[in-house]
Parts: C-alpha cells; structure tokens; sequence
C-alpha cells in the first residue's frame, strides 16, 4: 500500500468523522481499508457484502461528498468485498488493521489472536495451553492439543490464535487452518480429479495443521483414513496438530478408535460458559475495539441476560451499534433494555413442557393430547420422543417429571426417547431439521 493512499484516506475520513456520529462512523468507516489510489479511483475494502450495501444505502450522498473534498469530482470510488466464511460469520465492526482478512495461504483469520481473547476461569486452562503450543509448536508434549466445548465459545478463536501466534513468533514457515468440512471435500475433490497425492503432500508438509469441528468426520470412513495418515506422519515429524471438537475424543461418534485414542495422546481441554465477569470484560473489550462509548451499566445490563454463548454476546452489540448509528442516536440503558428485550426474555422466561408438546404436535398436525396418550402408532410415538427430548434439553425438568408430562410414563422410557432421538439427529439429516424446527418456533415464541 502506497502512502499517498494512506494519507487521502486519512483526509477522506477526517472529513467523513465531521459529518456522521461517532458510532456510525466507529461501525461503519472505521473498518474499511483503503486499497489502492490510481487510474482516477480509489478502491476500498469492506468485510462483507452487507457491509458493501449498508454503506451505499446509507451514507452514499455523504461518501461521494467527501470524496470529492478530498480528490475532486473527477474520482470515483471502488469497492472490494472481503468474501471469506470468517468474516461472513461475524459481523461486528473489525477491529485492526485487516479486518479478518484470511490469508490465501493458510487461511489464518488474523483477527483471532491472544490479545483479542479476553482470558476468564471458563477458559483459562485451554488459553495457556494454547499458548505453550502456539511458543513450542510440536516441542511441547501436547501434541495433538484438542480444545473442546460447546458453540461459540471460543474454540475457533483459540486454535486459530496458535497459528496466528507460530507464524509472527516461532520459526513455524508453514501453519495450515481448515475445518474438518473443508478437509472432507478437498479430499473428495482429489480423488475425483486424480489428485490424492498432492493432497497428502499439501496436509502432510506443514509445520502445523490445525483442523476445526473434527466431530464432522464422523461417519466418513475414507477420510478418516487419510487424516489417520496425516496425523501419524506430522506426529512422527515432530509438526504439530491442533483440533477442536464439541465434545471431548473419547465422546466422538462414529470416529475409529485408533484415531480417538491418538486425539488423547497430547492434551485435552475444555472451555466452558463464561461467568458473568468475563462475559462483562469480553463486550468492554469488543466495544472498544471497535470504539464504541457506552455506559458501564449497559455492559452489566448485556452480560447478565445474555448468557449462553460469546457469539450472542457480540449479536446484542451489534445490534445496538447498528440500531444508534442509524438513528444517530446515544446507546442508553432503556434503549439497551427496549432493544434486546427479546434476547432478554428468552433467557429468563421459563420453558414448559406442556407449551413444548403443543409446538410438537402442532408441527405434526394432531391434537396435543395424542402426546400424552397410550397410542404406539409410529408418528405418535416419534413425535412424543422428539418432545420428550426437548423437554429435557429447554427445560430443567427432571426424567420423572418428564414422565408425569407424558401420561405417566417411568423415567426409563424417557431415557430411551432420549437416547433414540440422540441417534436419530446423528444419523438422520431430516430429523435433525425437523428436531431444529420444532425447537427454533419454541424458541421464537418466547421472544
Ligand atoms: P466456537 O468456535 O467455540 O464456536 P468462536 O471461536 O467462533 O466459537 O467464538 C465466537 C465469537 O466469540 C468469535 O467472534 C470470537 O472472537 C468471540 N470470542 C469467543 N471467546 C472469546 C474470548 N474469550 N474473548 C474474546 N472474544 C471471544
Ligand atoms: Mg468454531
């Protein structure tokens, strides 16, 4: 980038911070990178298309104005849209230099870093383990390192950070990122365009491989074989192996043995749900990354009712960042209140079963009562385990109670349901839809 861009751009966005709040100009200027000035236009880089069709509904009229302050009417303004699935995933306002641009090469996203991890008791353990891979990587005895836990609690984040941190720290030349998808179809597609070995030449000459989601090799018989070979060649090399999964290897469904006992050769940690003080320092630290003011009270405020994962967290930050630099309009706690009232009532109204059996048979079309009756008929009694199912995951009801709600049926036979409908969402796509569904309408009526 050459400094003439640089400083037209610092220019552009002196000029752009006179017109707009200081919120909207945090959430939606701060972000973009300028790329390149020449051929009488300046192009720019924005995270998403969302971002790229935010700015132009938005802020056209004052772009084109300060632009043509700073270069004159004559030059135009050129988007480039940053299309990797990181960047698509998280929406929040980026926060350095490159916005959680991958790299082409090893698809590093370089807003995932130890700085950026915000380190409570949830997910301590799993952070200086990280860290002592991420120094040492393949030196350390914790080869491979497997973090684990559940959704969007910081596991991409972490491992994705031990590359990051290898790659600028440690004579580490080569650190390869994918998830276990993405390896599953890249080897498909090498053996569909008779390409295998330079597949297992590109997997097996890394200094460090870092493979996210493994529980999707579940069931993949064929690649798991391969990644056997990859792991045993990096293993013996001395590179490092880095994973994720939601649960931990010796939990992992439909995975051969000789791969679970070789996830638990190195070590093995969790992160878990973070306590509310952590969940209070997380949201200070993404709203000052991406320079947003607010008062302290508002912090407690999100923390407290947003409770289940960090990814909810930045969806109520941004959701106030977008709602005040639309409006132009403070960030207050009753705006907080009125603006996530719904995350806020989804986390404290209590589920019942009987709503949850309503929902279910309402999605099967039959009377609700059906659930709580003593038919065997097949779709009667499927239903009732998908809504004995949910009743144990969406509510604290104990198997006996479970039972009561269903017409007196004994723990045991709750058990059972539970156990069927767990294998049915591991083996069957539809059910698993239908499952998610029925959930997601349970939950939307709580909002
Ligand atoms: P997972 O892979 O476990 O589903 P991610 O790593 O994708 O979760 O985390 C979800 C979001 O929350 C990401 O934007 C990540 O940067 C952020 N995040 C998670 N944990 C932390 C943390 N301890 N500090 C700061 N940000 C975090
Ligand atoms: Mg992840």
């Amino acid at each position: 980038m050459n400094v003439q861009v640089n400083e037209v751009w610092n220019q552009f966005l002196d000029t752009i911070k006179a017109s707009v709040n200081q919120n909207s100009y945090a959430t939606w200027f701060k972000p973009i990178k300028p790329l390149k000035l020449e051929d009488h236009s300046l192009t720019i880089q924005v995270p998403s298309q969302f971002f790229y069709e935010w700015l132009e509904q938005h802020y056209n009229t004052v772009i084109n104005r300060s632009l043509a302050q700073v270069l004159g009417s004559e030059y135009k303004l050129v988007y480039s849209i940053v299309m990797d699935q990181a960047t698509q995933a998280v929406h929040l306002p980026a926060t350095k230099k490159t916005h959680g641009r991958a790299n082409g090469h090893d698809n590093l996203n370089d807003r995932f870093t130890f700085e950026s991890f915000v380190e409570g008791d949830s997910n301590k353990f799993a952070k200086a383990a990280s860290m002592a891979v991420a120094k040492g990587p393949g030196k350390t005895s914790f080869n491979p390192l497997v973090v684990y836990g559940g959704v969007g609690l910081g596991k991409t984040h972490l491992i994705q950070a031990i590359g990051n941190y290898a790659k600028e720290n440690t004579d580490t030349h080569r650190a390869l990122y994918v998830d276990s998808e993405r390896f599953t179809q890249h080897f498909i597609d090498s053996i569909q365009n008779n390409r295998s070995t330079e597949f297992s030449g590109l997997y097996r000459n890394v200094d460090i491989l870092i493979i996210d989601d493994i529980q999707f090799f579940g069931n993949k018989e064929r690649t798991q074989e391969e990644f056997f070979h990859t792991f045993n060649t990096l293993h013996q090399k001395g590179k490092q192996i880095v994973l994720s999964s939601d649960r931990p290897p010796k939990d992992l469904k439909g995975i051969e043995e000789r791969l679970i006992s070789r996830f638990q050769w190195g070590l093995v940690v969790d992160v878990q749900q973070p306590d509310l003080e952590t969940r209070q320092a997380i949201l200070q630290k993404k709203a000052e990354e991406s320079g947003l003011e607010m008062p302290g009270e508002i912090y407690h405020f999100i923390a407290t009712h947003v409770t289940s994962n960090i990814r909810e967290l930045e969806g109520a930050l941004i959701r106030l960042l977008a709602y005040s630099s639309l409006n132009s309009e403070d960030i207050t706690l009753s705006l907080a209140k009125s603006l996530l009232k719904d995350v806020c009532i989804r986390n404290t109204k209590a589920i019942s079963i009987e709503y949850i059996q309503k929902v279910t048979a309402d999605y099967f079309d039959f009377p609700d009562d059906m659930l709580r009756a003593k038919t065997r008929k097949k779709e009667v009694a499927q239903a009732r385990q998908i809504a004995m199912y949910l009743s144990k995951k969406m509510t604290d009801s104990s198997l006996k109670t479970i039972g009561l709600h269903f017409g007196g049926r004994d723990h045991s036979t709750v058990i059972h349901a539970l156990n069927t409908v767990d294998q049915m969402i591991e083996h069957d796509k539809k059910i698993r839809g239908i499952v998610e569904t029925i959930k997601n309408k349970i939950e939307i009526a709580q909002l």
